[in-house]
């Protein structure tokens, strides 16, 4: 089985993706795959997060389309209206999907659109009809100038070719999707230290974050301006801990890394004489 491979460092939004996919599916009757496109719909997108504030804030990119999950949930809630190929793309039926309002609903990542003038749901068909006229990629894929698309062989995606961990989008979700990423954004803790008593930027004091599930610590220090920032963390809930010689030990616990990364300005003491 083919698959398309996600890199989202690698986006850069231009949107050609999103272009391709409207040009190729709108107006365009491809039955007995799909119906012409609804005009509102984005089979793939490119979602931005807006994580932190000000100076520490990132902007998280990822394009998002169906993720043709080997469990699907949408499948068991469309009965006859849906089915797979033989390739394992996961296909709605144009022919028997009317009036299926509920299957927007039972995909959780939120890929099924409905289209009110044609009262169907629809989403991304992976250009089967495309693949089936020889095309050796999906429009997207092909659209794509910056390599964050790509389409491959399952069995490529193994630890010797990838150049990254490969990931799966969402799978807390549990439906085993078969589109692949790598590089998806990863929580973050940032802020800054200071002396408030002698006005001026910490520079070298050692933040450990520790992860209050599992125990994995991330350490590093703050810069000239007391900057600190820990990358690529796990998601969850961490105590973050600073340390310099001179100053009183501070702790904060109950940061969570995914929502409220920054922890802006953070004062330690110089300890007693
Ligand atoms: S991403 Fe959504 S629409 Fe696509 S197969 Fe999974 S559950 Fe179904
Ligand atoms: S694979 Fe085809 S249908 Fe799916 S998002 Fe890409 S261009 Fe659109
Ligand atoms: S075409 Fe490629 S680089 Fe442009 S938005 Fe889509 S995924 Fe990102």
């Amino acid at each position: 089985m083919k698959t398309i491979l996600v890199d989202p460092d690698r986006c850069m939004q231009c949107c050609n993706c999103q272009n391709a996919c409207k040009d190729e599916h709108c107006d365009n009757d491809w039955s007995p795959i799909a119906l012409p496109q609804g005009r509102h719909q984005f089979w793939i997108q490119v979602r931005e997060q807006e994580v932190g504030q000000g100076t520490r804030m990132k902007l998280n990119r990822v394009p998002v389309l169906c993720q043709q999950c080997a469990d699907a949930p949408c499948m068991k809630v469309a009965g006859e209206a849906m089915y797979r190929r033989e390739e394992g793309y996961v296909l709605i039926d144009p022919a028997k999907a009317k009036g299926l309002k509920k299957l927007v609903d039972a995909c959780p990542y939120g890929v099924i659109y409905y289209n009110d003038e044609l009262d169907m749901p629809q989403k991304c068909t992976m250009c089967a009809h495309l693949l089936d006229m020889g095309w050796d990629r999906p429009r997207c894929v092909a659209a794509c100038p910056a390599d964050a698309l790509s389409y491959v062989d399952v069995d490529e995606l193994t630890w010797d070719n990838m150049y990254a961990p490969l990931e799966r989008l969402n799978p807390e979700f549990g439906t085993n999707p078969q589109v692949a990423y790598v590089n998806l954004p990863k929580p973050f803790i940032a802020g800054a230290v200071y002396d408030p008593k002698g006005d001026r930027c910490l520079e070298g004091v050692k933040v450990k974050a520790t992860h209050m599930v599992t125990g994995k610590s991330w350490k590093t220090r703050s810069d000239n301006y007391g900057e600190f920032r820990l990358r690529r963390l796990d998601p969850g809930y961490y105590t973050v801990a600073f340390d310099l010689c001179g100053y009183s030990y501070k702790e904060i616990s109950k940061v969570d890394a995914r929502r409220c990364p920054d922890l802006e300005d953070i004062q330690l003491y110089p300890k007693a004489e």
